[in-house]
């Protein structure tokens, strides 16, 4: 059967080159990432202590392996027999001064089909891609990346990570900059820490910082990076003034001990949402609103709406409806973040002591 025998030949020629040219070449790029945590055969839900959660942590690992890095991992307890843990990397520049970019990896409700994707395994893709670039630059400043465990069942990870440092890692800290869902949602947002109302800190930990020139700094680099700018801060609203976010998600322990702090966001805060203008209605996708009315920018009927316009922790947060609901735009955020966090690192002047 010579036919089936060359065949058979070219086709195990074809193989050895496929293979060959997957292990050398083609670089992964945060959709890549992200497919591989949050498709229907990559990892799926990650709730704080599950076996899911660990399997991420454990991919992140091997990710950064992968890239050349030396990723560590610190782990810390949940409750009662059950742990998590933070995965780390640094990635060691001409000052070592460090900024951390961090975002957790975890995630939940997949009892109404969130997988997670938009909340936070995006930011996952984004820490994976942008170490990827910044690993070969002779960065101005030493810059650790955290993914983080634990953050939906009261930022345990984060918590953790900042109990364990000392005085003199804390001042040698220039800032923390925050990934939560950070794409997804209609706008981008740069939030700094909160004036006016200091988050829920340790009685120790008394060194709250609301220092905006992070922030500040960011958002001028990206009037810099980009012909039509995505980043903006949020308006003012009842509680919050303009561009300040409050404790809820990883940046907050970082404030509590004097690190200025930054929390990027993809969200929508011009939409009246169930509890008035807070950012939690990301969209004003129709697919997301029982009915939506761009006029009142709220529900056609506030007393009977069900879904205001929500993806975090929601059946839409999965790539196989945010994709289709929103095509381009989530590896188009995707690199928008990616591009602002290496063009700020990059740009980097430290502090002259
Ligand atoms: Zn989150």
């Amino acid at each position: 059967m010579p036919f089936l025998r060359s065949f058979l030949a070219s086709a195990l020629l074809f193989c050895t080159f496929s293979v060959l040219a997957q292990t050398i070449t083609a670089p992964k790029s945060a959709m890549d990432y992200l497919v591989d945590i949050v498709a229907e055969k990559g990892i799926g839900a990650r709730v704080a202590g599950s076996a899911q959660e660990m399997q991420t942590a454990a991919y992140m690992e091997q990710q950064w392996l992968k890239q050349g890095l030396a990723p560590y991992t610190s782990s810390f307890k949940i409750k009662v027999g059950k742990r998590s843990v933070n995965v780390m990397v640094d990635i060691a520049g001409k000052s070592d001064k460090i900024l951390i970019i961090g975002g957790h990896f975890d995630s939940t409700a997949p009892e109404i089909g969130s997988l997670g994707a938009a909340d936070n395994a995006t930011s996952s893709a984004i820490l994976l891609a942008l170490s990827d670039q910044l690993r070969s630059q002779n960065l101005p400043i030493t810059v650790r990346l955290i993914a983080f465990g634990g953050e939906e069942v009261g930022l345990l990870g984060s918590k953790a990570y900042v109990a364990q440092l000392s005085s003199q890692e804390i001042t040698n800290i220039v800032g923390m900059i925050n990934l939560d869902g950070a794409v997804g949602g209609d706008n981008l947002y740069i939030h700094s820490a909160h004036t006016q109302k200091p988050y829920k800190c340790p009685q120790r930990q008394q060194k709250y910082s609301s220092d905006a020139s992070l922030r500040d700094a960011m958002l001028l680099q990206a009037q810099t990076s980009f012909a039509e700018n995505p980043f903006a801060l949020h308006p003012e609203y009842p509680g919050y003034p303009e561009g300040e976010a409050g404790g809820w998600s990883d940046h907050a322990p970082f404030a509590c001990v004097g690190i200025p702090v930054v929390d990027l966001e993809a969200t929508n805060f011009s939409i009246n949402g169930q509890e008035g203008y807070d950012g939690y209605s990301q969209s004003i996708h129709p697919a997301l609103w029982d009915c939506f009315s761009e006029s009142t920018m709220t529900a056609c009927n506030r007393a009977a709406e069900t879904k205001w316009g929500k993806i975090w922790h929601t059946e839409f947060d999965r790539l196989d409806k945010l994709l289709p609901l929103f095509g381009q735009r989530i590896e188009t955020q995707l690199q928008q973040n990616i591009k602002l966090l290496n063009d700020f690192v990059e740009a980097y002047t430290p502090n002259v002591e």
